[in-house]
């Protein structure tokens, strides 16, 4: 593999600048990875090199005339396969949308373009972005780069595997209930949901609208903050998108945590958690102590309720969400019906996977009428009720922190006849999508059989700068990020 590929983003930016490599020459190592070790990671649906050469040419030219570099130009990046570039597939690793091809950049695609960002292909994800596995894609399973046999999490599974096999530099994903935090952790990698709102979702394929956010995946946490400035900021084409100032993370990376309040949750530190990853998070706990922090025991009571609320609420917006797709306007069409009804019943029992007819099913039987209040009004008042749990705690300290997941990446295959087991993977992370708050995980160590062990780190609402600032200061404090998956 080519040297400048292992480097971090912030690093290889230097190495363009100083002319140590060009960003054509970047672009076609990274494709060139891409070709050696895809075959066996499974992490791209498809590659748009002719896009990512041209951007790369684009930053040469301004390397060769002396001008200012955009942040992040010519660093390779992959976008999870659910967002929208021009002129290439957006599949959502759904047969329903296996020939689509996108009429519009979403608006992180054009952020990313203008930044002069190579986008070097779309990464494989659960269909819809419906898993925590990656194992529910329509067109094949992503493996993790540090064990072949185990998976990488999901449903941003392609993303993760990408960025830590040092396919690429950089990648985005989408967090509806822990779709980034816990494939970052499952392959030992940095991986950002911004606050509800931060980042525009226009042109991304809709799961949960009122849970869904784009966010960056890196191998440090100075890249992740540096791909969230670019992506962020207000957009007239997302009405949910905050109309707030863009900020400079990096900026505050080094600040002194001294005096810091660190909350620890407890509901997340009891028991089903691994001995492994509880080893790591109590000496994560020590660092920050090291650093200066003050360490306060917080309890979140109804963090036990947030499955079974997203299970709801994530089901009935999708069900919704997914009307769309029925063979009309665009997408798979069934090629043998006899009349409307049925083109739209085969279109869809057809198109969809498994999995995303089983949550289109319970999302529609919990909005129908009769069991409307039962259910989703339940979930919603459920939902404020965790939401104001982390007010609260806030009230009380400026993080939270948990394990990212109670155990590490588990093998292919092990709990896919068990929809529940799988749902129970994001009970750390799923709140986070309730509250509206932004949440991050970083490594912080390994299991006995070397996989990667992620930590969570929480803050209120808009405070990603003070997010970033903590997961830098734990980061630097350990080598963790240092070691990469050897493939
Ligand atoms: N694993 C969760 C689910 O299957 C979260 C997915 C996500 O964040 N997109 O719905």
């Amino acid at each position: 593999m080519n040297e400048f590929l292992k480097k971090s983003a912030a690093e290889q930016s230097r190495a363009l600048r100083n002319k140590e490599v060009s960003a054509v020459e970047l672009t076609n190592a990274a494709l060139k990875r891409i070709e050696e070790v895809d075959e066996k990671l499974g992490a791209f649906n498809s590659l748009t090199r002719e896009t990512a050469l041209e951007t790369a040419k684009k930053v040469d030219e301004k390397i060769a005339h002396g001008e200012e570099l955009p942040l992040l130009a010519g660093i390779p990046l992959a976008l999870k396969d659910n967002m929208n570039l021009k002129g290439s597939k957006t599949t959502a690793s759904s047969k329903i949308l296996e020939n689509f091809v996108s009429p519009y950049n979403a608006t992180i695609t054009q952020k990313l373009l203008d930044n002069l960002v190579p986008i070097l292909g779309k990464a494989n994800l659960d269909e819809f972005a419906m898993g925590s596995s990656n194992e529910n894609s329509a067109f094949k399973k992503v493996h993790n780069p540090w064990n072949l046999n185990k998976v990488p999490g999901g449903s941003s599974g392609g993303s993760a595997a990408s960025v830590a096999s040092c396919e690429v530099t950089l990648s985005l994903g989408s967090d509806t209930g822990g779709s980034i935090r816990l494939p970052a952790s499952f392959c030992g990698i940095v991986g950002m949901k911004p606050t509800y709102g931060r980042v525009s979702r226009y042109g991304l394929i809709a799961f949960a609208s009122s849970l869904d956010q784009i966010g960056p995946f890196a191998r440090t946490v100075e890249d992740a903050a540096n791909l969230l400035e670019v992506i962020s900021g207000h957009d007239p084409k997302d009405s949910t998108s905050l109309n707030i100032p863009k900020e400079h993370y990096a900026q505050s990376l080094n600040n002194d945590i001294k005096g810091l309040k660190v909350g620890v949750i407890k509901e997340l530190m009891a028991e089903g958690l691994s001995e492994d990853v509880q080893k790591a998070i109590e000496s994560a706990i020590e660092c920050y102590k090291k650093l200066g922090a003050e360490i306060v025991e917080i309890s979140l009571p109804n963090l036990k309720h947030s499955i079974g609320i997203y299970y709801i609420l994530a089901t009935a917006e999708c069900s919704s969400n997914l009307a769309r797709f029925d063979g009309v306007k665009y997408g798979y069409r069934t090629p043998d019906a006899k009349n409307l009804l049925e083109m739209y019943t085969k279109t869809r029992a057809e198109g969809f996977g498994a999995e995303v007819k089983r949550r289109i099913m319970l999302g529609t039987y919990a909005l129908s009428s009769g069991y409307y209040d039962a259910y989703y009004k339940k979930a919603q008042q459920m939902r404020a009720l965790v939401a104001k749990d982390f007010v609260e705690a806030f009230k009380k300290v400026d993080i939270l922190i948990s394990p990212t997941c109670p155990n590490t990446a588990f093998d292919l295959g092990a709990k896919s006849n068990d929809p529940l087991a799988m749902y129970l993977t994001d009970i750390a992370t799923i709140s986070a999508n309730l509250a509206g708050i932004p949440g991050l995980s970083v490594p912080a160590g390994f299991d006995k059989d070397g996989m990667p062990i992620g930590l969570q780190i929480l803050a209120p609402q808009l405070k990603e700068a003070r997010l970033f600032n903590a997961a830098h200061k734990f980061e630097q404090a350990n080598d963790f990020y240092k070691q990469l998956a050897n493939i």
